[in-house]
């Protein structure tokens, strides 16, 4: 995975700016649960300076225009540090790009400029994994529609300024039955019925928000649709993928950050009148960690050079994810084994970064779902 010079100037780029502006305030943030606002403002601010801001959109629309080789290079960097605030660096979602008319000016545009942030609310409290129990549903009024419906876990730096909303709008019958019409709406935080507040507090990634979301008769103009009325899942579908190639990227990000550490342990800390990395307990597993390490990166590197070619499939993304987040968790796992008991004391980093690396085979589908998706695609074709 040689560089070119752009891509080293980039990488670079982003090292420094982690440097400088983010691993400071790890600590602090983990001990406070949350980011001081004017933190998150500084990190923003100083991340459109050196033009990291929005940097996945297209120049087209204002963005950086990365492509996803430089992507998975960046995410890669943001992983060793918390999500809590690498996330004030906006990575505004693709699916906005499917803004028109006056949503481009409302809704696509201010998230480019950091104006405005957004949510994607798929999950409910009954519907996780499940997505198609989902009970938030839209129905016609005129040329209006009507949303109810609850959404949790919904997640952000900051208090937001709209949702993505995905509701049903209907039925379609289908070879297997009866399927949801899944529509994805703009909801303008601030409207009549929409309610929004803090939810669940995650103990990994601390200071990462959570918020809970209800919808009682909130009345949406046909402009608040994104994309087409029952396309909501197709719409997302791509994202999602990309998604779950970036956790494989910053999963990858977080394992090396525990890995030097691991291995600087084992080189300096002493027992029995020697490293303990010279035991073969200690030593095998730093090289067992390092293979994990160089295979996880190597898919996503196969990821990402086929989703720039556009032949990604979904059960590409889901390998990447479920590999590369076990992956994490077994590294994470080994490091705290290698520090001892000083593993889990909050003076050193270490249990922190284990406890942020546990949210890693949850979220973006967890990895029975990802070995789901997988099995699938290896079992459909042969009919079964
Ligand atoms: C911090 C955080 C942030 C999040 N941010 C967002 C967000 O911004 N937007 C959003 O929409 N969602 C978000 N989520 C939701 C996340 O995607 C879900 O938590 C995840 O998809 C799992 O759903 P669940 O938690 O309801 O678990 P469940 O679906 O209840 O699953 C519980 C267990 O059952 C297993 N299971 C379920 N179905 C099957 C099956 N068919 N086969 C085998 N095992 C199965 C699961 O793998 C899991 O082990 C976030 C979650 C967290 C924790």
């Amino acid at each position: 995975m040689e560089l070119t010079h752009e891509q080293q100037m980039l990488h670079d780029t982003v090292q420094a700016f982690m440097e400088q502006e983010l691993y400071p305030h790890e600590e602090e943030v983990d001990r406070l649960g949350e980011v001081p606002i004017d933190l998150g403002r500084q990190i923003e601010a100083r991340s459109k300076e050196v033009g990291l801001f929005a940097a996945n959109l297209p120049e087209s629309v204002g963005g950086g225009g990365l492509d996803y080789r430089c992507m998975a290079l960046i995410e890669r960097e943001y992983g060793k540090t918390s999500h809590a605030l690498h996330s004030w660096i906006a990575r505004p979602t693709e699916l906005l790009l499917a803004c028109e008319g006056d949503q481009i000016a409302r809704y696509l545009d201010p998230c480019v400029t950091g104006d405005k942030r957004e949510l994607f609310a798929l999950t409910e409290p009954e519907a996780g994994s499940d997505i198609m129990s989902m009970k938030s549903n839209a129905r016609r009024d005129g040329d209006d529609w009507i949303l109810n419906g609850s959404k949790h876990f919904i997640s952000g730096p900051v208090m937001p300024d709209f949702a993505i909303v995905f509701a049903a709008t209907g039925e379609d019958e289908t070879p297997r039955g009866p399927r949801k019409r899944i529509t994805a709406f703009l909801v303008d935080v601030g409207l009549d019925g929409f309610s929004i507040q803090e939810g669940n507090r995650c103990v990994s990634y601390r200071g990462y928000q959570t918020f809970q979301l209800h919808f009682s008769d909130v009345r949406l103009g046909p402009g608040q649709i994104l994309g087409e009325e029952g396309r909501g899942l197709e719409l997302s579908g791509k994202w999602l993928g990309m998604g779950r190639i970036w956790v494989g990227a910053t999963c990858c990000g977080k394992a090396e950050r525990l890995f030097d550490l691991a291995a600087e342990w084992a080189a300096n800390r002493r027992q029995f009148g020697k490293p303990i990395g010279q035991f073969q307990a200690t030593g095998f597993k730093l090289a067992d960690m390092a293979v994990e390490l160089k295979a996880a990166d190597l898919m996503v590197a196969n990821a990402v050079e086929k989703a720039d070619r556009g032949t990604m499939t979904d059960a590409d993304a889901a390998m990447v994810k479920l590999y590369c987040s076990e992956m994490l968790n077994r590294i994470a796992d080994n490091t705290v084994q290698i520090y001892g008991g000083m593993g889990l004391m909050e003076e050193l980093p270490i249990q922190r970064l284990w406890r942020d690396a546990r949210l890693e085979r949850i979220w973006d589908g967890t990895s029975e779902i990802q070995r789901h998706i997988i099995s699938r695609s290896i079992l459909r074709p042969l009919g079964a």
